[in-house]
């Protein structure tokens, strides 16, 4: 469609709703499998992107491309019938390779079954598949070159930016599925009927690219890097064109940050000192770091996620996190799943089914943001340290001793459906009973470990 197809205020004639009718925001990785579960259930759903078509584009460079797709994000695909097709394409991870500055990197698989992985997808293509399983639907439109930058909650009338200037649409329903920045979020705030805090890190991340060596991968495939440095860290995953792509997350500022590594010759000595086994890899890293941008890293908490019975927020729109547990995606999926639950138990009335949505993931999207900063810690300083990895050792022993009863916090986030907020507290159960073992001077746990410790075996976080 044409934006001048709907110029004007975009209401029907006689101004009445049109029930079935939704409007979503954003066609990135939630509002494209939020259109296919809403076709499903035989809404007539628009998507409004702001950006051009992506189909058959490269990539946007510097901005991660890919992501760890682990089981939440894939339960929410296998619903709609798009887990096969996008697993093709995806490269599994049985666990982390912790490179240490001087020394041989050391293999941390993720799970005691030696056959779960993540899954390193890449994002545009994962977007791309979903545009197309979207626009495949009978129903589904998307409509591109369109920035949201007005939005009247009463009435669901929107205001779009585009090339041929400001253009008007409506619909009975508005679901802001634009991201952290969510221009949805920023109405309802100029509304009055939502708060937000925007918790930024210090740290931002940069991409670089460690090319195919001899046309085949130059590192192992079947692991996510890392190189955890303390107070920073650079993590690779591998591509499904033999590539990785590299993710700095550095501070923004002071000593080893950003800002102070701003010259070829003092990025070349960082990496050389830091980095070194990356160096010989990586030809253009100097020439990638000075181009590439720094993103920014944050948690944005906000209520309510609705307003007016018809507007509604989803994704990173509603709950932004860090990335470091390789959440962001599986969350918003799962968040998708949910409303579709939630319009089930509302017998699809938006009025019930938004604040249902609302209250059933708040806690669980509060849970993982937690867990997602704790992680950072974890990545970037305690992998690289004995007394983690004998630690790590001892909880796969424990969870093969115990199965199903110890459960180890990584399992529970990336390899099962168990929601957020349960999965924080029956670790913390978990703990408890360690620590009160352990105070009791148990045998136990030290025969667990040194068993383990022979097996040598570890492992959590992404
Ligand atoms: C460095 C990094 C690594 C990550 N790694 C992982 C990982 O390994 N695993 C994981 O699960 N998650 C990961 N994430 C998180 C993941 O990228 C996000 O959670 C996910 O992209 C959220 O999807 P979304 O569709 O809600 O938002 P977005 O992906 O941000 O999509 C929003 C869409 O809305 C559009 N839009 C924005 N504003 C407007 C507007 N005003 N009008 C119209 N359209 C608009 C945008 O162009 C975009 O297409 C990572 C994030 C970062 C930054």
């Amino acid at each position: 469609m044409t934006p001048r197809e709907h110029a004007g205020n975009g209401l029907p004639p006689g101004g009445g709703p049109r029930m079935g009718e939704v409007a979503v925001v954003g066609a990135g990785l939630t509002g494209c499998l939020l259109a296919c579960f809403l076709a499903r259930r035989g809404y007539q759903v628009t998507l409004y992107e702001r950006r051009p078509d992506p189909r058959g584009r490269p990539p946007e460079r510097g901005r991660s491309i890919n992501l760890a797709l682990s089981e939440r994000g894939l339960d929410a695909l296998r619903r709609i019938g798009l887990d096969g097709q996008v697993m093709a394409g995806a490269l599994p991870m049985r666990g982390r390779m912790v490179h240490p500055v001087r020394g041989t990197p050391g293999f941390q698989p993720y799970s005691t079954h030696g056959d779960r992985a993540i899954n390193s997808i890449g994002r545009g293509a994962l977007n791309d598949a979903l545009l197309a399983a979207a626009t495949g639907r009978p129903g589904v439109r998307a409509v591109f070159g369109h920035r949201l930058t007005g939005l009247d909650p009463a009435s669901g009338t929107m205001t779009f930016q585009t090339e041929d200037g400001e253009v008007k649409a409506s619909a009975p329903v508005v679901l802001g599925a634009d991201g952290a920045g969510s221009a949805v979020r920023g109405r309802l705030l100029a509304y009055g009927t939502l708060t937000e805090t925007v918790d930024l890190l210090d740290h931002g991340y940069k991409e670089l690219t460690i090319p195919p060596h001899d046309g085949d991968f130059a590192l192992d495939p079947g692991a996510l890097h890392i190189w955890p440095r303390g107070t920073s860290m650079m993590i690779a995953l591998p591509n499904p064109d033999r590539s990785f792509t590299c993710t700095l997350f550095w501070p923004a500022d002071g000593p080893g940050g950003f800002a102070s590594l701003d010259a070829p010759e003092a990025v070349e000595r960082h990496f050389r000192a830091e980095y070194p086994d990356v160096m010989p890899l990586a030809p253009g890293l100097v020439e990638d770091y000075l181009r590439n941008p720094v993103g920014t890293l944050g948690t944005v908490r906000c209520a309510s996620w609705h307003a007016e019975g018809r507007v509604g927020l989803i994704g990173d729109a509603a709950h932004a996190i860090v990335p470091f547990y390789g959440q962001g995606a599986n969350c918003a999926f799962e968040d998708v799943v949910e409303l579709d639950r939630c319009l089930d138990a509302a017998g699809d009335d938006w009025a019930e089914a938004l604040p249902l949505f609302e209250a059933r993931r708040r806690d669980d999207t509060e849970a993982i943001a937690r867990m997602a900063l704790a992680n950072f810690v974890e990545m970037r300083d305690k992998v690289a340290s004995p007394v983690f990895r004998l630690g790590k050792s001892v909880e796969h022993a424990l969870e093969r001793a115990l199965p199903g009863r110890y459960v180890s916090r990584y399992e529970l986030v990336s390899f099962s459906t168990m929601p957020y907020a349960r999965v924080r507290r029956r670790v913390r159960r978990q703990h408890q009973v360690l620590a009160a073992l352990a105070g009791a001077g148990t045998l136990v746990l030290g025969a667990l470990a040194v068993r383990a410790a022979r097996g040598g075996t570890g492992g959590r976080g992404t």
